[in-house]
């Protein structure tokens, strides 16, 4: 009986190991000013942005450099700046870190174990602060992973909701969460403007998940899990690209879907949940009532 003991305890013990190694503490001190597809003006943030000075970077599993870029002395600042690619040849991961410090990486060492030292946050390249930018691609699926699903980042605070709007077909802008608005009168598109915060950063990142209800049933959900690349273009899980999610050009503005309904009352509510699971909910009885105005025409 002890025997089977071990063993069950032995088969327990693998998957909760194994989820350790994907949590991993890359500095020390870091504060998270930017989260993964924020708005970039044309592109979506690939990454994620953790504010630090002179921060020892830590490699977080056994890989190889594959690839690296040392900035020459008085060339011009622009892209990544100094950078550094691992390889995580059994996870098949591979990890880039971006803007780091002037000769703080050893640029003759190829082999790296977890735990090692491979470099200092700085400010080189296109960045307005020290801060490493982490990037985490799924080499053997061909996606860019959400690296806070590597990262234990404290957050116990809940998303906030600015605004749940409509713009409609005549182009005309209802705030759903203006309590004189109940009614929907147009068919239009709907979206949402909302941000997250975690603990110890009073940056507005944007959230994990979107969630859209409409009498109980799912109608859309948007969610910022991973990218993939398609025609040199990323897309989100349901397809969409920076231009058709950030179609206001604004920060945080999403947009989440077209909207139809029958007529009648429905129930709207909206979910917004961050990376830690916790979620804000919204939700407001609408009236549809859409305007006959073919029918008026005629009885003129
Ligand atoms: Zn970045």
């Amino acid at each position: 009986l002890k025997k089977i003991f071990i063993i069950f305890i032995f088969f327990l013990a693998i998957p909760i190991l194994a989820d350790i190694n994907h949590i991993f503490i890359f500095m020390k001190n870091k504060i998270l000013t930017s989260n993964f597809c924020d708005y970039r003006n044309d592109h979506f943030h690939t990454g994620i942005d953790l504010a630090a000075l002179d921060e020892d970077i830590i490699v977080p599993n056994d890989s190889e450099v594959v690839f690296f870029n040392i900035k020459r002395k008085n060339s011009i600042n622009y892209g990544n700046g100094n950078f550094v690619i691992l390889q995580d040849n059994k996870n098949n991961y591979r990890f880039n870190f971006s803007h780091l410090k002037d000769d703080s990486f050893d640029n003759k060492k190829i082999v790296y174990s977890r735990g090692d030292k491979i470099a200092v946050s700085g400010n080189t390249g296109h960045s307005s602060g020290s801060h490493l930018h982490l990037e985490i691609e799924d080499i053997k699926n061909k996606l860019l992973l959400n690296p806070l699903t590597f990262l234990n980042i404290e957050d116990t605070r809940r998303p906030r909701l600015i605004d749940i709007y409509f713009i409609t077909e005549d182009n005309k802008k209802i705030s759903i969460t203006d309590p004189r608005n109940y009614k929907i009168e147009k068919n239009g598109k709907l979206f949402i403007k909302c941000m997250d915060y975690v603990n110890n950063s009073e940056y507005a990142l944007v959230p994990y998940k979107i969630t859209v209800y409409i009498d109980g049933k799912k109608t859309s959900s948007l969610m910022f899990d991973h990218l993939t690349s398609n025609l040199n273009n990323f897309v989100l899980n349901d397809g969409r690209d920076f231009s058709s999610l950030y179609i206001n050009n604004e920060k945080n503005d999403f947009f989440i879907s077209n909207f139809f309904s029958l007529p009648g009352l429905i129930g709207f509510k909206v979910e917004i949940e961050d990376f830690s699971g916790n979620i804000l909910v919204y939700k407001k009885n609408l009236i549809v009532e859409y305007k006959k105005e073919n029918e008026d025409a005629k009885i003129k």
